[in-house]
């Protein structure tokens, strides 16, 4: 292997196109593979797309590659969470000090901006519409299927897979005959749909945008998230199945009274919601466990493909960002030793990944429930004086 490797990234998801971005800084030159066409140019995300809170873990990231005020100027920061109870009582929690907050992003737009800045890295060739379909683990050449449906194959020194939740770059670590790969995938009871605020008449929020809204009910829960256009974003999350969930509510009428019953102070700024509802297939969430993250000292994963987890945390992109600063200053340290680099960076990273992912878990209940507890909220206040 040459002093430099080349190194392959497969997923331009916010997490591949940040690690090409702080790999490229380092004079790595990088493919970066994408199986959607470029969003830029073909808008494959209009009217669904997830807003992230951004939180000092991620910063820390983008701050480390020079890019945080760009990111910052899309951002919006949330100071507070505001909880919307039955009556549509308002109480509002803190996120932390004076001036500290949470920022809301779009998904679509930060994972847009990084892959332009990526682009613009000398080093950074972007491929889209192109999806791995086979990787052979003895010469380090992937196998990719772009949209003429031609096969197209890549050697590389090092590949990463960013291929999120169902990452294919795992499935495929996990075929190797002689691995021993520890691995589980457990679909969370609660499923999401997305539904969105407008902005109001003359394009101003509807609702305090420096906070984070949360309608908590207990076994289920509405947030929203807003955006510099005026709109919120906002999710549903709810069992899949059971007494009350997305598969027992039916038909409109249903759907209405739910929204009635539990959101009523929404219901005025939601937009269509029951016929969203109905439109909408709900999204599943689970969880991701693997190890080893990093095989042959040539193929890892990183972000969600090695450590997938509920967003209740709102951590998921975040730790995925610190994935790429650890790496980033493990390159530093080590100095292109790449079997060194690897082996440090999974020790680093498992462990940090478990943790998040089970604290993510257990923050269902906080949100959906705890947070809407009067007592649990004396409690805090308590607590903070
Ligand atoms: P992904 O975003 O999944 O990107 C993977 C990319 O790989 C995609 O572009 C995909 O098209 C591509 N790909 C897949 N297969 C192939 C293939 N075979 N070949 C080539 N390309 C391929 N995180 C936070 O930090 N804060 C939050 O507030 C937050 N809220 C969330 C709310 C919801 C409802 C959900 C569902 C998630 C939330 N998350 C949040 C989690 C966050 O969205 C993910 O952690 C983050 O998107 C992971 O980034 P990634 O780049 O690792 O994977």
């Amino acid at each position: 292997m040459s002093a430099k490797p080349n190194i392959a990234i497969n997923g331009a998801g916010p997490v591949g196109a940040l690690l090409a971005l702080m790999l490229a800084k380092r004079g790595y030159a990088i493919d970066l593979f994408e199986s959607r066409p470029d969003s830029r140019q073909t808008n494959i995300y209009q009217g669904k797309s997830i807003n992230l809170a951004l939180s000092d873990r991620g910063w820390k990231a983008l701050n480390a590659v020079g890019i945080d005020q760009e990111i910052r100027d899309n951002a919006i920061p949330m100071y507070r969470r505001v909880m919307h109870d039955l009556a549509g009582n308002l109480t509002t929690q803190p996120y932390g000090q004076e001036g500290q907050a949470i920022w809301s992003v779009s998904r679509s737009g930060i994972n847009e901006q990084l892959i332009t800045l990526a682009e613009q890295q000398d080093k950074v060739r972007v491929h889209f519409s192109h999806r791995l379909t086979q990787y052979n683990f003895d010469n380090n050449t992937a196998l990719y299927l772009n949209d003429a449906n031609q096969q197209i194959n890549h050697q590389t020194d090092i590949m990463f897979g960013a291929d999120g939740a169902f990452s294919k770059v795992r499935r495929l670590m996990q075929e190797l005959p002689k691995q021993r790969i520890s691995y589980s995938l457990q679909y969370m009871p609660t499923s999401y749909i997305e539904l969105s605020i407008p902005a109001g008449e003359n394009g101003e929020h509807q609702l305090d945008k420096n906070a984070l809204h949360i309608w908590p009910r207990k076994d289920f829960m509405l947030i929203a998230l807003s955006n510099p256009d005026g709109s919120f974003t906002c999710t549903l999350f709810m069992d899949l199945e059971g007494p009350l969930s997305f598969s027992s509510l039916q038909d409109k009428s249903q759907v209405s009274d739910f929204f009635h019953q539990y959101f009523a102070d929404a219901m005025g700024l939601l937009e269509n919601p029951v016929e969203q509802f109905m439109a909408k297939a709900a999204a599943p969430l689970c969880l991701v466990h693997i190890y080893p993250w990093v095989v042959n000292d040539a193929v890892a994963l990183i972000g969600d493909a090695a450590h997938a987890m509920v967003p209740f945390y709102g951590q998921g992109m975040n730790c995925g960002f610190e994935d790429c600063r650890v790496l980033a200053e493990l390159v530093d340290q080590y100095e292109d030793n790449w079997p060194e680099i690897l082996a440090a960076y999974q020790l680093e990273r498992k462990e940090n990944g478990d943790a998040i992912i089970e604290l993510a878990k257990r923050n269902f209940t906080e949100m959906s429930d705890k947070a809407g507890d009067a007592n649990f909220l004396l409690r805090k206040k308590i607590e903070a004086e």
